[in-house]
């Protein structure tokens, strides 16, 4: 058993050390010309930007919450000023990105807490993990772009594109498959964890899309697993 950023994993399951730099690299290099520009990702982006909106990106597309976030900011620019809000006026004002009851419900309590904290963010990851509508998705965005530890953003997207290139996972749950997240992690722990989290998305959403995945100009189909058996059945590829 070896320990990457706090996971416990069986090295026999995992690839080696030169396939997770190789894909990283060719990753690295696509996400430097393609990677999409969104205002969370600016450098001036405050972390209250960079956690509220992974909570409105949960299962919705990166360019519908891009349209709504400038509106949602502006009403709410602080951790304070949403924790003013009523739940109903939250369900309202999420109504145009879907989900709007679960966000409005996990938000509420998480912006009180956070106003009552002063914006200021627990450090271990069992506090972090206590905050109310935190689940591991959003407890890892916090460790990671307000901590600077390597976390991954595991969400349906990035399982996508590392299943297709190395292996499936074993379990239905994401959240709870250890080769899945024993995988991203490791992926994620070499230099800019935060540019490797969003080449993973980006990659899924404009490369390897779930329908129809873009292989012929994908930089990872030299050794991708799925990429390389989809092309000996398809001359699509
Ligand atoms: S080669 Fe195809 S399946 Fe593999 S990562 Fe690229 S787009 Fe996805």
């Amino acid at each position: 058993m070896l320990n990457a950023g706090g996971i416990n994993y069986c090295m026999n399951d995992l690839p080696s050390d030169e396939k997770i730099s190789w894909f990283r690299e060719r990753l690295l290099e696509w996400f430097a010309l393609q990677g999409r520009r969104f205002p969370w990702r600016v450098k001036s982006a405050t972390n209250y930007k960079k956690i509220i909106v992974e909570v409105l990106l949960k299962r919705t597309q990166a360019d519908t919450v891009a349209k709504f976030f400038p509106s949602f900011l502006q009403r709410f620019p602080s951790w304070k000023k949403l924790a003013q809000a009523t739940e109903d006026e939250l369900i309202e004002i999420l109504k145009p990105i879907g989900l709007h009851r679960q966000r409005a419900a996990s938000l509420k309590p998480l912006a009180s807490e956070m106003a009552r904290r002063k914006g200021v963010y627990p450090r271990t990851r069992e506090e972090i993990e206590a905050l109310p509508g935190v689940g591991q998705y959003v407890a890892n965005a916090i460790e990671l772009f307000v901590h600077g530890r390597p976390r991954p953003l595991v969400d349906t997207n990035m399982t996508r594109v590392l299943e297709r290139f190395f292996e499936p996972r074993k379990l239905v749950d994401i959240r709870y498959d250890p080769y899945l997240q024993s995988l991203s992690q490791l992926v994620v722990s070499g230099e800019n964890p935060v540019a490797i989290n969003w080449a993973l998305l980006d990659h899924a959403a404009l490369i390897c899309k779930q329908q129809l995945p873009k292989c012929n100009t994908c930089p990872l189909l030299e050794r991708c697993r799925y990429g390389r058996q989809r092309g000996t059945h398809s001359s699509n590829i």
